[in-house]
């Protein structure tokens, strides 16, 4: 293998030229063709507002000349600021069509972590749907939910190839976000292998999509993009919606889902009330999972409560555009094989296990998952030593692949995946390091020492403990925990702060000097 090859000016790159890998989807196109056959056609739903293919097409194209004309030379990625608005889509197309990047950032984020995604990129706009409290410097700022500037129709050179086509900022473990790039063609090739998913009972455009992830989740591309490959409707579940099971439970009927797109635990809150089922969502024909594990006790539920529908595990990282693998869980498959296996890889991707010395292992062996394939990230936004350290080029054909420091073995090409190499975890769906969380801890004053641990059970992190050193004793600790939990607030989502703060006067240490993360996690169980 062969590490990194191009650092162009505008951030981190690895791999072939522009042009160079062809596939047959191109989204632009598509939504192009839906506006022109299908223009009264809805595309996105949200809250109440629509979108219909017609006004999507329009609005990007207009947003596009006019984000053309006020950011000029400037290519940078650009911001797109707010929380499942249709208009969103307006914004991500648009920064295409104008050839930048997006980089959708969501409400949950919190305005410090904000500030230093948008210091990193060198955008002279930001766009956003909802009021953005951070300071955006010389940056300006659109909301094109209110009104879309006009500018001169022009001719646009939209992303392309291997151009950079979004930036999705995930945890890092040194308590700054790390931006994954993915290029138009790696999203192509995901969608040439994940419409065919949406199919899997019955061929047929026209279908709705439920989007449960925020739009800076790549989970959230597999609805957006292939909803909109296959001309289809995308059903967005806001925040509030998904937090109260009357409302879902309203929102769903309504929305004549056909494909299901959730991460596992989202279906486990879902299946706690006894009305969702095949009866009530009769138009449910495919379940599609990634991001965690699905266990054989929900698929296991699923199937008995939609026994029309089909149920999909898929695997993947960030880093290699939402999944990689796929495979259908079937009631033989439930019985008969646990914990279920995540698939086998996508046309155009290589999976394999590598021991600790970057040896093949064999079927059956455990090792490192790396991917191959064409829909491997170009490397983090920026991040130069970070991204050497994880993608690279294989020597034989130059393809770019990724170390994705997943534990897993194969078998007669079928995917297991089993656990983590180091402390990146997922707390309901959510991905993020556990260092991540320290660091940030770490910049309150008066915390000395932070080890933050997960509790499991049944093989799935359910919440997070911070065993905490504080500079002075506190008399009060229920008070000083929630004044700890606002102020990490300003730095961390609310999802990555931990629920239980243990006060210790020291953190137990290994006999190599490290903290002694497995007593501490029998400590605060
Ligand atoms: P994200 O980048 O948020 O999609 O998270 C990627 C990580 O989620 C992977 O590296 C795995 O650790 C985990 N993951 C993704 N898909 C699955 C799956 N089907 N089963 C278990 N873990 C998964």
């Amino acid at each position: 293998m062969k590490m990194l090859v191009c650092q162009e000016e505008s951030g981190y790159t690895v791999g072939k030229s522009k042009d160079e890998v062809k596939t047959n989807m191109n989204i632009l196109e598509c939504i192009k063709e839906y506006a022109r056959t299908r223009p009264d056609m809805t595309a996105v739903s949200s809250g109440g507002h629509t979108l219909t293919y017609g006004q999507l097409e329009r609005d990007s194209d207009r947003l596009a000349w006019y984000l053309d004309e006020v950011c000029g030379e400037n290519k940078e990625p650009i911001a797109v600021y707010g929380h499942k608005k249709p208009e969103m889509l307006v914004a991500f197309l648009a920064c295409v069509k104008s050839g930048r990047a997006y980089c959708p950032i969501d409400i949950s984020v919190p305005q410090s972590r904000i500030g230093s995604i948008l210091n990193m990129l060198d955008s002279n706009v930001v766009l956003a749907s909802e009021e953005l409290q951070v300071d955006v410097g010389d940056k300006k700022l659109i909301f094109p939910e209110k009104e879309i500037p006009k500018a001169d129709k022009r001719e646009l050179n939209p992303v392309s190839g291997e151009d950079v086509f979004y930036i999705i900022f995930t945890s890092g473990s040194t308590g700054e976000p790390k931006g994954v790039q993915i290029t138009e063609n790696g999203l192509s090739h995901f969608l040439d292998w994940s419409v065919s998913l949406g199919n899997k009972r019955e061929d047929k455009d026209g279908k709705v999509f439920l989007n449960q992830a925020p739009f800076s989740f790549d989970l959230s591309v597999m609805d957006l993009y292939t909803c909109l490959a296959s001309g289809g409707t995308l059903y967005c579940l806001d925040k509030r919606t998904q937090a109260d099971y009357g409302a879902l439970k309203s929102e769903l009927e309504k929305s004549g889902v056909h494909i299901w797109v959730s991460t596992p635990s989202f279906a486990e809150v879902c299946l706690s009330e006894p009305s969702f089922d095949g009866q009530n969502l009769s138009d449910l024909e495919v379940f599609l999972f990634c991001g965690e594990t699905l266990t054989n006790r929900t698929a296991k539920r699923l199937s008995e409560r939609f026994p029309k529908a089909v149920i999909m595990n898929t695997y993947g990282p960030t880093e290699s555009t939402v999944a990689v693998t796929e495979v259908e869980v079937t009631e033989e498959l439930c019985q008969t094989v646990s914990p279920l296996p995540v698939g086998k890889a996508k046309p155009g991707t290589r999976i394999e296990i590598r021991d600790k010395e970057g040896n093949l292992c064999k079927d059956g062996e455990r090792g490192e998952i790396v991917i191959i394939g064409d829909s491997v990230s170009l490397g983090y936004y920026r991040r130069k030593e970070l991204s050497e350290k994880v993608f690279f080029l294989t020597n034989q054909d130059g393809i770019r692949g990724y170390h994705t420091g997943d534990k897993g073995y194969m078998e007669d090409g079928m995917l297991f995946y089993c656990g983590r190499m180091d402390l990146q975890i997922k707390l309901h769906g959510y991905r993020m390091e556990i260092e991540d969380i320290e660091n940030n801890i770490l910049k309150l004053d008066d915390i000395k020492h932070a080890v933050v641990t997960a509790n499991e059970r049944e093989g799935k992190v359910k919440s997070l403990t911070a065993h905490v050193v504080a500079k002075k004793r506190t008399e009060d600790e229920r008070a000083y925990t929630k004044d700890l939990k606002e102020r990490l607030g300003k730095f961390l989502p609310e999802y990555m702060i931990p629920k239980k703060f243990l006060f210790l006067d020291s953190i137990p240490m290994t006999a190599n000097g490290k903290a002694d993360r497995k007593a501490l996690g029998r400590s605060g169980r």
